[in-house]
């Protein structure tokens, strides 16, 4: 009860509303009393009507004061309350009935005011976070496509570099630099598959030992052979990693092989070292993904011109070098004599009687003893030195930084090993030839001239009765005996 009354202002403003009337009738009442007792005959009855009208009154004026209480103040106090519950509750967006001009009326107002500035605020703070959502994706969006900028650069740089050359071992060399400008703390290898055994050999590396350069890894072995044999990128860390990584160098912390396909066929691998595993995310398995493919294309086609620039420089029947590669080497020849003061010579060397021996064997087996004779000249001859077929069964010799003298020693020796050598097919295995030497700046400075003269005397050797070898001598060139055609020789 009391409990109820300390919660309740109206009652407590009820109770001050009721108390001094209820008093003011009581004291009235014993005037009353008081006056009727003195009072003559129809005082009785006028104290008993004063009396009622005394407790009507003080009955009255607090049920008054209760209503009104009840109206004008407990219930909008209620409705005030039960909002700004409701407002703790979260619900910005009510509003109270704010009747009237009197203070409760304002407050509600004031109240209704604070809740809509409440849900400005709200609404405020839902489009920052909006923007500040879209900041986010726009910035995630910014960095994906920074990235993507970061591969297509890459790339282009990659085809730049791999266009800039047709040759296997620059292409090779460039993409492990590029490799190593994009990550220079990780190591990096690019293999190829050796087209004859199957190993794949390291062709370029960047952060592991040079001594790596060349190394062959049998099919299949290791991470590399794995990313060969399956034909996608093996990703490896740790003590896996440990084993399977190449000899001679320390484990990066992860590495991912990857295959370089061309056409569905893995021409080699690509051996990049990463941070972490995880390092290798989907773009980096693009970006490596898309390097392994253009490098792949790029080594074929590289491979297709080596092939080319060798089939357009070697005769097909004996593998030697062909008439037009031994002119243009003759050109480098005198260019570095006339550079350097260093002298060369010229061997034409001419197999004797070799139509008889066609006819006596046959033309395949013929064709047999020139590729023997062609393959024990390369045998022979140094690495320096250039062996090609000039003619039908001619061959010549260009012996860089060689004087005539010493190139007379060695056109000698190449006639006794030929001597000396059994030839399948030919008759008795038996052949000989006859070899002409002229060197230049010691017979003639101009190459024409050098071949004309080797001619010469590679016809001298021919009329001293063949299986001879002859220097140039003057008067030789002038033999009337002697066709003149450049890298062939006379009948004597
Ligand atoms: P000489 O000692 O004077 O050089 O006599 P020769 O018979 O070798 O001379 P000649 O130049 O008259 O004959 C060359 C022969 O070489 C003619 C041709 O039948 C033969 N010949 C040329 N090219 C080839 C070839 O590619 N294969 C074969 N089997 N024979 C060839
Ligand atoms: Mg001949
Ligand atoms: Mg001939």
């Amino acid at each position: 009860m009391f409990r109820a009354f300390r919660r309740s202002l109206g009652r407590k403003l009820l109770v001050a509303a009721a108390l001094p009337s209820a008093l003011g009738a009581l004291a009235g009442v014993l005037w009353l009393r008081q006056q009727a007792s003195h009072g003559g005959p129809g005082s009785d009855l006028a104290f008993r009507l004063a009396t009622g009208g005394l407790i009507f009154f003080a009955v009255l004026v607090p049920v008054v004061h209760a209503v009104a209480i009840r109206v004008l103040l407990e219930n909008p106090l209620r409705r005030l309350a039960a909002a700004m519950r409701r407002t703790q509750g979260g619900d910005f967006l009510q509003r109270i009935e704010a009747k009237g001009e009197d203070e409760l009326a304002g407050l509600a107002r004031t109240f209704n005011a604070t809740l809509a500035a409440i849900t400005d605020l709200h609404v405020l703070r839902i489009d920052d976070a909006a923007s500040l959502r879209a900041m986010e994706r726009e910035l995630a969006l910014k960095a994906q496509l920074e990235a993507r900028v970061r591969e297509l650069e890459l790339l282009h740089r990659l085809t730049e570099a791999l266009a800039a050359t047709l040759d296997l071992e620059t292409r090779c060399r460039k993409v492990a630099e590029l490799a190593a400008a994009r990550s220079p703390a990780a190591p990096f290898a690019l293999l190829l598959e050796d087209l004859v055994t199957g190993d794949l050999v390291i062709r370029s590396l960047a952060g592991l030992p040079g001594e790596l350069m060349g190394r062959r890894l049998p099919q299949g072995s290791g991470l590399v052979g794995r990313a060969a044999a399956e034909g996608r990128p093996v990703v490896m860390e740790g003590a896996e990693l440990t084993r399977e990584w190449l000899p001679l160098a320390e484990p990066p912390a992860a590495a991912v092989a990857m295959p370089m396909l061309h056409q569905d066929r893995c021409v080699g691998v690509m051996l990049q070292g990463l941070a972490s595993a995880a390092a290798f995310d989907e773009t980096e398995a693009r970006l490596i993904g898309s390097a392994a493919r253009l490098v792949a294309t790029a080594i074929e086609n590289a491979r297709l011109h080596q092939s080319m620039v060798r089939l357009s420089q070697t005769d097909h029947l004996t593998g030697v070098h062909n008439r037009r590669q031994f002119f243009a080497r003759l050109e480098v020849e005198r260019e570095r004599a006339a550079r350097f003061g260093e002298p060369f010579s010229l061997l034409l060397l001419d197999i004797d009687r070799f139509r008889e021996l066609n006819e006596a064997v046959g033309h395949a087996a013929g064709d047999a003893v020139l590729r023997q004779v062609a393959a024990l000249l390369t045998r022979e001859a140094r690495a320096v030195d250039l062996v090609a077929r000039s003619g039908g069964e001619e061959f010549a010799v260009v012996l860089p930084r060689t004087d005539a003298a010493e190139a007379t020693r060695v056109a000698e020796r190449l006639r006794v090993a030929v001597v000396e050598t059994l030839f399948e097919g030919a008759p008795g295995g038996r052949v000989t030839v006859s070899i002409g030497v002229a060197g230049l700046p010691f017979h003639t400075a101009d190459l024409a001239t050098l071949v004309d003269f080797a001619d010469a005397a590679l016809f001298a050797a021919k009329r001293a009765g063949r299986n001879a070898v002859r220097a140039f001598e003057p008067g030789q060139a002038e033999d009337p005996a002697r066709r003149r055609d450049v890298g062939t020789t006379g009948q004597p």
